[in-house]
């Protein structure tokens, strides 16, 4: 065993005893970041090398801090996003709606589709896009001024100039694309406001303009998203919204009850618990 080895099971002990959900895991990525190396390679480290840091990075991963913020990497599909206070750390359930809206898309018979991401947060789901799908022209739009910034460094290294970001708000954006967009994608807040999340992760560090939904059942966004994309869409156009396991039924309805949906379906998440809804505009 090298001292590495020794204190990252140390740290293991510790973070599962401050209740953290994957101890060793989490040791081993923020020794990995400490030592400048990657996980599978942490018994390489020397003893000599051992950084003490190593352990201002567990006392902060102790006290509950995102893993995320210590290492400022998050990661989501094929990228690694940057991240830090003032932006929502993207997350495995989103991947899928990504992954759907990137397999609708490759089937469209459009050269250069058009998409539209509200609400993008770090540009997750507008920049996943736009690296899986060839010939993509992606709108990202973020109105909060925190999140933007994080969303411009990440498209300024990662969007191969194709994602466009707009600082604008869901519910008016893009005028100028109006009926134009093949697609339009939301990970918009959706927790009721009474709702306050366990994780202290989620409820002490991700900014609560990307957690709580507004109206009583939190799903004012999700009717926002609704009528952007019915104004953004062209006909035969998809959209693709996110929500909480218990919302499936009642986002299903916000576009069923509207005029112009047909193929409205719900979608599950990796673990089978209902997390997006997705449609399609115009009559056949
Ligand atoms: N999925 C978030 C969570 O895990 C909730 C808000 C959102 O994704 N828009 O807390």
């Amino acid at each position: 065993m090298s001292l590495l080895l020794d204190e990252i099971a140390l740290a293991t002990a510790r973070l599962a005893e401050a209740g953290v959900p994957s101890p060793r895991t989490d040791a081993e990525e923020i020794a990995a970041f400490v030592h400048g190396v990657r996980r599978s390679e942490l018994h390489l480290v020397k003893d000599s090398d051992f950084d003490a840091l190593f352990w201002e990075g567990i006392a902060r991963r102790e006290a509950r801090e995102p893993l995320q913020h210590i290492t400022g990497r998050a990661y989501f599909r094929y990228l690694s996003l940057e991240v830090g206070p003032g932006v929502f750390i993207p997350r495995p359930e989103t991947e899928v709606l990504a992954g759907w809206a990137i397999d609708r898309l490759r089937e469209m018979d459009v050269a250069t589709p058009t998409v539209v991401d509200l609400g993008t947060g770090s540009g997750a789901i507008a920049l996943s896009i736009a690296q899986e799908v060839a010939l993509a022209r992606v709108h990202a739009v973020e109105v909060d001024p925190d999140a933007y910034a994080w969303a411009k460094r990440n498209i300024d290294e990662l969007g191969q100039g194709r994602v466009t970001l707009h600082p604008e708000d869901l519910a008016d954006c893009l005028p100028e694309l109006e009926g134009m967009v093949d697609m339009v994608v939301s990970n918009p807040p959706y927790i009721p406001p009474d709702a306050v999340p366990r994780d202290p992760e989620v409820r002490d560090y991700d900014p609560p303009i990307a957690l709580y939904g507004t109206g009583a059942d939190g799903l004012d966004q999700v009717r926002a998203v609704e009528r952007t994309a019915r104004r953004l869409l062209r006909p035969g156009g998809f959209v693709a919204v996110e929500h909480a396991d218990d919302q499936g039924p009642a986002v299903y309805l916000i576009f069923e009850e509207e005029n112009g949906w047909r193929d409205v379906r719900n979608h599950q998440d990796l673990s089978r618990r209902d997390r997006f809804v997705t449609a399609r505009f115009g009559q056949e």
